[in-house]
């Protein structure tokens, strides 16, 4: 009796949802509105990746030299907070939420994820904060539907156009020129799409929304409406 009460009086069942896409489609934003809205926890993967190619580049290590890469990506404590609200991101015990958004950590950051060690070690990671999470997560990346989380309930892959993504990016960096941030999101979703080890790539089972012509606004609620549809088993 106790048992079934107890069942009765438990919320919705977690749910695992997986966002996908390249730089600029709005994945963050949405992932977090979502997540506020559903009450799920929320986790920024690309802000892992960027948390340890920023202690690389401060630590000193030679990032030419993926062997070097690969010796020191078990080194730093990586911490990430997931409440939706207020996102944080730790290094060794320091806050680098401001840090690892610079032009130098942008640019250095695919060159670190496409080590190998440096994706076994942030994977572990995240299926572990995954799992930990009881009311359920939404993942934001570029390889969550296809290798981190691939059973995840709901995979979604967001895209856009690149002057849409351009345009976004530049208002997002206040001002920065637009052909310029154009051509950097190009260059790093190729590395980011070529690299040999779980590249970024629409899993099978994704459902792709275009983002190209809608406002944010728009594409929160396509995917609240998604994620209600599984919820309700359609
Ligand atoms: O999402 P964001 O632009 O902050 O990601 C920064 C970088 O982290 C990406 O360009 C990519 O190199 C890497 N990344 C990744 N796999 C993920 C998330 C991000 O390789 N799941």
């Amino acid at each position: 009796m106790e048992s079934v009460e107890k069942t009765a009086a438990a919320g919705p069942a977690p749910v695992i949802v997986a966002i996908d896409g390249p730089s600029g489609t709005g994945k963050s934003s949405t992932s977090k509105a979502v997540a506020a809205q559903l009450g799920l926890s929320y986790l920024d993967t690309g802000a892992q990746y960027r948390a340890i190619t920023w202690w690389m580049v401060h630590t000193g290590i030679d990032l030419t030299d993926p062997s070097a890469i690969a010796a020191a990506a078990g080194k730093p404590e990586i911490v990430s907070g997931t409440d939706p609200s207020a996102p944080t991101i730790t290094v060794d015990g320091t806050d680098v939420a401001g840090p690892i958004r610079t032009g130098e950590v942008t640019s250095k950051v695919s060159a670190v994820s496409a080590v190998p060690e440096v994706r076994a070690r942030i994977t572990e990671l995240q299926r572990s904060i995954a799992a930990a999470a009881q009311d359920g997560i939404v993942v934001e990346g570029r390889d969550i539907g296809t290798t981190v989380l691939p059973d995840a309930d709901l995979k979604i892959f967001l895209t856009a156009s690149p002057e849409a993504r351009a345009a976004r990016r530049s208002g997002e960096l206040k001002g920065a020129d637009v052909s310029a941030t154009r051509e950097a999101l190009i260059k790093r979703d190729a590395a980011d799409s070529s690299r040999k080890t779980s590249p970024l790539a629409k899993a099978g089972d994704a459902v792709e929304v275009d983002t190209t012509e809608l406002t944010l606004q728009q594409v929160i609620e396509c995917v609240v409406t998604l994620v209600e549809e599984k919820r309700a088993g359609k």
